[in-house]
């Protein structure tokens, strides 16, 4: 037996709770990961809800985690019991144990910690591949980062400066405008007091941004678009404050010619291949020291319930990581 966070009915942060659970065995193509931390995502809060689906009631929250192979199943050739790994992967990861296939699985340097992996394998990756492969920055682009201090934002910041950006990033108080700025961010917009497109338009001199990576949804859109050069990209990778209402299409043709995307990690690491390459840029850049994680609050797993109340509630900065 081991511990798991289990969620039995869809609901609020108080319905996950803390549980004895039987460790499978892995089957084919599958391993047996025993944590040594395990990252919290807003996507997480999705799953909970029920705003994405599960395969079935009860389960077990979580898509990235840190630790050592227990043990592996049929067919699992790259890894063996002992080995350092990290992953991201579909919901099961709020636990001491959990099982999840080898594709998903990378072999950790020993220079990175569990707790670094273990927060930036699911924000990371979506930094390196909005970056690197929805909107290809270069230098001298100028770009803008909503929720600038968030757990992607604080990643996205830093390595779109180490790109030579300008970095514009939107924050919701003043003490994530002054760490947005110590990471990366060029200019901070505290976008609950102050219109952001209004100030962008002022701190470009109306030349606005190659591309918008926004994680926030409804409340920055449509004024999101007005922060755009012609043919620039929105690029929407998330709804943390609700999803983005259907828009007439028209629109893009009207702001500039824009190109709209909403892309997901899951179709960029659906390519192993793929995943291994964005895993190696994504450790580079932090073994260089161009990106730091941002691990500003470690929680028991049994304090899952008071990670998401935090994460919701607009209370976090960088990445929260669960300790089994
Ligand atoms: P964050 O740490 O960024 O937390 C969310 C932040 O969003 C808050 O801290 C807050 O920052 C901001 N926010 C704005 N409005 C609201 C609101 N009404 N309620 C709550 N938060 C709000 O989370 P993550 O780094 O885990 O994820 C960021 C976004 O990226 C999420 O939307 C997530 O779903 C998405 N995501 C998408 C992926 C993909 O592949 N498509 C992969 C990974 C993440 P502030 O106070 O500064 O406004």
């Amino acid at each position: 037996m081991s511990k798991a966070i289990r969620v039995h009915a869809h609901g609020g942060p108080e319905v996950m709770i803390l549980e004895d659970v039987a460790t499978p065995e892995p089957g084919p193509g599958q391993v047996l990961v025993r944590h040594r931390a395990v990252g919290v995502n807003y996507i997480d809060t999705y799953f909970r809800t029920g705003a994405y689906p599960v395969a079935s009631l009860p389960f077990t929250p979580g898509n990235e985690g840190a630790g050592e192979i227990v043990s592996v199943g049929e067919g699992v050739v790259s890894f063996k019991p002992g080995d350092h790994v990290a992953y991201v992967a579909g919901p099961g990861s709020y636990a001491e144990e959990r099982i999840v296939d080898a594709k998903f699985v990378v072999s950790l340097p020993d220079d990175i910690p569990y707790e670094t992996a273990a927060a930036m394998m699911l924000k990371g990756l979506t930094a390196q591949y909005l970056l690197r492969r929805t909107f290809k920055v270069e230098p001298g682009h100028t770009i803008l980062v909503h929720a600038a201090a968030g757990g992607v934002g604080l990643i996205l910041c830093q390595w779109a400066k180490a790109l030579g950006c300008t970095v514009i990033g939107t924050v919701g108080s003043r003490d994530k405008e002054k760490l947005a700025r110590e990471n990366g961010c060029d200019h901070a917009i505290r976008y609950r007091e102050e219109d952001f497109a209004t100030r962008v338009k002022e701190i470009t001199g109306n030349a606005l941004c190659e591309v918008v990576y926004d994680g926030v949804g409804r409340a920055t859109f449509p004024a999101s678009l007005d922060c755009l050069k012609p043919f620039g990209m929105f690029a929407s990778f998330g709804s943390a404050s609700g999803a983005i209402e259907a828009f007439d299409i028209g629109l893009l043709a009207r702001k500039g010619s824009l190109y709209a995307t909403r892309p997901t990690l899951f179709t960029h690491i659906a390519d192993r291949d793929v995943l291994v390459a964005m895993a190696d840029d994504l450790f580079a850049v932090v073994r260089s020291g161009q990106v730091k994680i941002p691990v500003h609050s470690r929680l028991p797993l049994a304090s899952a319930a008071e990670a998401h109340r935090a994460l919701e509630g607009r209370a976090t900065t960088g990445a929260t990581v669960l300790l089994p």
